[in-house]
């Protein structure tokens, strides 16, 4: 798996790439999930965010209760990603609360997509992009396919799966300059971004 260095690396290059106006909601961050959060929970409220924020929010999501996603039951305990609830939530809490959903999966939050991704790309045993993001979206959205993409190019594994036996060894992937290869992170085209702009 990349190391979790070589992900925030490639993850910034990813957002960097971005239309400016996608970036803010192309990953939710713990924060920006927070809010959501409160939105969802008391719809009346004026105080967080601004109206076009909680319009957006109560368009895009719903408070599901877990049993109720469309989700596979892991066999695996130890492979499951702790769930997303505020950060504040006492742990007795997890099980029970309700937890943020679009489209029956619920949302990842930017700062455990590391987890989630690696393993989703352990269980599809280092297959390509495509594989990995079935493996995801058994239980996440809002994870967008060209940071899947991203992760498995980077993947240590599967750099060496696609080097010839005869080759000299690969770099190693926490050697290589993200930066000089600036040209495989261009602006994704509108339709493959998971998080469709408001038209206000
Ligand atoms: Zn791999």
């Amino acid at each position: 798996m990349p190391s979790p260095a070589d992900y925030a690396q490639f993850e910034e290059e990813y957002l960097e790439g971005l239309d400016p106006r996608k970036r803010a909601k192309a990953l939710i961050s713990q924060q920006l999930f927070d809010d959501i959060w409160l939105v969802l929970h008391a719809p009346g409220a004026q105080c967080v965010g601004s109206p076009q924020f909680r319009w957006w929010v109560r368009k895009m999501f719903i408070l599901a209760l877990p049993n109720d996603l469309d989700e596979e039951t892991p066999t695996d305990p130890g492979s499951l990603v702790p769930a997303m609830v505020p950060l504040e939530a006492p742990d007795t809490s997890r099980q029970t609360l309700p937890v943020v959903a679009h489209d029956g999966k619920r949302l990842a939050v930017r700062e455990q997509i590391y987890d989630v991704l690696c393993v989703a790309h352990a269980r599809a045993e280092h297959g390509g992009r495509d594989k990995t993001m079935a493996e995801v979206k058994r239980r996440y959205t809002w994870v967008p396919k060209d940071l899947i993409a991203l992760f498995v190019k980077y993947c240590p594994t599967c750099m060496a799966k696609r080097t010839p036996l005869r080759s000299p060894p690969p770099t190693p992937a926490s050697n290589i300059s993200l930066t000089s290869q600036a040209s495989v992170l261009a602006p994704t085209t509108p339709q493959e971004s998971p998080c469709p702009r408001s038209r206000t």
